[in-house]
């Protein structure tokens, strides 16, 4: 009898652990603990918010694993984390543009477009492509970590008595930004210029070329040296007319080697490199996977760039 009621006594708790674990950071952002409850909607994002908010918010991003920030729409859950949310990190410039969520977004008073706070100081660094700016501006670290400070305000006016250690994480966080992004410039520029060029699924790599691949002084040349069969969003149409350009560039810059990236169909790239090889170029596809849009399997920001450094590094015969 003793032992029944024990087993009674367990029962919910064990439920009740068993189902925080399975929802593993979202069950704890279901949690009642008074900490601000941040959602971000990519994990580019939702990773920085954890470096600056640590043991102080529970954040979560809602666009996980290899989904399409572009494109996603809201699945059955979503709502319940928009109305729990006190802040709502996104990153703006068109990425979110999925009719759901931009919805959600859009004129929502406690959403936050991080990437947009570039227009104050850093327009100029913006680039503009199918007359729209490029979203993807986590491709520059040094671009990134001025998302740092809109991230700091938001969290520091939601909680202004951990404003200081926010303050003093972002500054740390940006400290660590600056030491890779060095580290990636020095390192890919040890690669010949001759072999810097990126061909990938879709264009989410411009601003990772212009700072990390271009040549210093060649100007507005180094847009040459990245490509991409999709446009700007990779639910984009692809003509026969984009196969033929990205295989003569192919072709002209004698590139070796094309990379898919990890949300993105790789029929276009497949179909690339078979017309390519046709043409008799000694071009292949990296078997490893770029991070474009999405961190994959990377437990961090950093991680992610890291990971695309590296593969990068390696097909172009770089060191490691
Ligand atoms: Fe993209």
């Amino acid at each position: 009898m003793k032992k029944l009621l024990l087993f009674l006594l367990i029962l919910p708790l064990a439920v009740g652990c068993a189902e925080r674990c399975r929802g593993g950071r979202d069950g704890v952002w279901r949690e009642e603990n008074g900490k601000l409850k941040v959602l971000s909607t990519i994990e580019m994002i939702d990773d920085l918010v954890q470096k600056i908010g640590q043991d102080y918010v529970d954040s979560t991003a809602l666009i996980r694993g290899g989904l399409d920030p572009h494109s996603y729409e809201l699945v059955k859950g979503d709502d319940e984390k928009f109305v729990r949310a006190d802040i709502i990190f996104y990153n703006g410039l068109g990425l979110e543009h999925g009719l759901s969520l931009s919805r959600n977004l859009i004129g929502n008073g406690k959403a936050v477009p991080v990437s947009e706070w570039l227009l104050h100081d850093h327009e100029d660094r913006l680039m503009i492509g199918e007359g729209q700016y490029d979203p993807h501006i986590w491709m520059d670290i040094s671009l990134w970590m001025e998302t740092i400070d809109p991230i700091v305000a938001e969290l520091s006016q939601k909680d202004p008595d951990h404003a200081e250690q926010f303050r003093e994480n972002g500054r740390a966080l940006r400290e660590e930004m600056e030491r890779a992004d060095n580290e990636i410039v020095e390192r890919l520029h040890r690669i010949p210029a001759q072999r810097r060029y990126l061909v990938t699924s879709h264009d989410a790599f411009n601003y990772f070329t212009r700072r990390y691949l271009a040549e210093p002084g060649e100007g507005e040349r180094w847009q040459d040296r990245c490509c991409a069969p999709e446009g700007l969003a990779p639910d984009a149409q692809l003509s026969i007319v984009d196969m033929r350009k990205i295989v003569d560039h192919i072709g002209t810059h004698n590139i070796s080697v094309v990379f898919t990236e990890s949300n993105v169909n790789k029929d276009s790239l497949k179909k690339i490199v078979s017309t390519g090889r046709a043409k008799g170029f000694a071009v292949r596809l990296s078997p490893e996977e770029l991070y474009g849009d999405a961190m994959g399997k990377s437990g961090s920001y950093l991680e992610m760039i890291a990971h695309n450094v590296d593969v990068i590094a390696r097909s172009f015969g770089g060191e490691l």
